[in-house]
């Protein structure tokens, strides 16, 4: 379930029929604002990390203890107990870039401190 903001209008953006609750009786979609500020996207994003019931750190370490678990479990149904798989790649994209980056960074500055001590 989202956290969003209901919105005020009761009619279903979806289907157009009256939505007495967050969700529509009639198709099911959720009556939520669609349209949220650039805060509620990276506030969203850090909860991932850090929420107490949140899965990331759960799934990371099943992957490393057990990583046919987790994907066995994905394929049986059991959904909610782990990372969506597109935001866990994407979260991953965005570790290895910057580990990929400030290790380059280490290395050319040890490289230029050798070649300085060498010049000397
Ligand atoms: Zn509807």
């Amino acid at each position: 379930m989202s956290h969003g903001k209901l919105r005020e209008d009761s009619s279903c953006q979806n289907c157009g029929n009256h939505v007495e609750h967050r969700y529509c009786s009639y198709c099911g979609q959720e009556n939520t604002e669609t349209r949220q500020p650039f805060h509620y996207l990276f506030t969203h994003f850090i909860e991932d990390f850090v929420h107490y019931d949140g899965s990331f750190w759960s799934t990371i370490r099943r992957l490393f203890f057990k990583p046919g678990m987790v994907t066995k479990e994905y394929l049986s149904g059991k959904r909610n107990s782990s990372v969506n798989p597109v935001k866990l790649y994407i979260i991953s994209l965005l570790f290895y870039y910057l580990f990929y980056q400030f290790t380059l960074l280490m290395l050319f500055r040890l490289i230029s401190r050798i070649v300085s001590l060498v010049q000397y």
